[in-house]
């Protein structure tokens, strides 16, 4: 059995799953710790890739390569850009762009060059999972998270989102940039820093990758004072909610 990589951003994402692996064993990756174990009887791979998408991408390249790993599933916090996609939902990503790759005029803005594309898809069966267990999660929440935390945050009815995701080397943290990629893209949901890297690179090697992110901010002038709330009092407990759910479920299926 291939060991399923589950990546993240940040520190206070991965804690809470750390804990959940069996037989955790730590090996050192050039400057990264990979945790390895089995998680619902399935062999794991545990890594945090730090924020960016070189760092994502070096990170996944090195999964494959030295680990062998047979799929990728991203997992981590993001901006909210597209209207009605809130502090405390969740998004799916079926696609990745680049907003910030621009070779133009040799190449049309977006596209990453030599590639012919500008999006690039996650793998339908494992999204479809994902999507699944992050609609139990929202709908068994106060399980997870204090109400009151989810109160003070203005987490009310959180909803799971599907569609595109846009990845860049920037915290998008002004409305008027926010509002500029809206407009560029307008069906973007969300925007954060990794995950277009990794379906890249993922796409080169042709491994099967999802990515779930919840918003922890809406990228607007207000985005860095929620995102550290978030992060703090929620992120974690989200993540290993979600992605021991997901786990579940490919059990099951
Ligand atoms: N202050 C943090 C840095 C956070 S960078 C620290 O010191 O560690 C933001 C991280 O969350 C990235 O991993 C990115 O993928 C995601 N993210 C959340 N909100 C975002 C936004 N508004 N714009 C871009 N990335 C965002």
């Amino acid at each position: 059995m291939r060991p399923i990589a589950i990546i993240g951003a940040m520190q206070e994402e991965l804690a809470g799953l750390r804990h959940a692996i069996e037989g955790a064993h730590t090996i050192t990756m050039g400057s990264r710790q990979v945790t390895t174990g089995s998680w619902h009887g399935h062999p794991v791979v545990l890594v945090l890739s730090r924020i960016g998408k070189v760092a994502a991408a070096t990170t996944a390249t090195a999964l494959i390569e030295r680990f062998d790993v047979g799929e990728i599933v991203f997992t981590g916090v993001a901006g909210g850009l597209a209207p009605g996609v809130n502090v405390g939902d969740m998004v799916v990503a079926t696609e990745f762009i680049q907003h910030d790759m621009d070779a133009s005029p040799l190449f049309p803005p977006m596209e990453v060059p030599l590639y012919g594309q500008t999006r690039f898809p996650t793998d339908p069966d494992l999204t479809q999972r994902l999507e699944l267990a992050a609609t139990d999660i929202l709908n068994n929440l106060a399980q997870w998270i204090d109400s009151k935390v989810l109160h003070e945050l203005h987490v009310h009815s959180p909803k799971v989102h599907t569609g595109l995701v846009v990845s860049g080397d920037r915290f998008v943290s002004t409305s008027r940039e926010c509002q500029s990629l809206q407009t560029r893209l307008p069906q973007a949901l969300a925007v954060e820093m990794e995950g277009a890297a990794v379906a890249q690179v993922c796409h080169d090697y042709g491994i099967p990758f999802a990515a779930v992110r919840t918003i922890s901010d809406r990228a607007d002038d207000a985005a860095t004072n929620d995102f550290n709330r978030f992060i703090h009092e929620v992120a974690s407990r989200y993540t290993s909610a979600l992605l021991g759910a997901w786990m579940a479920k490919r059990l099951s299926s």
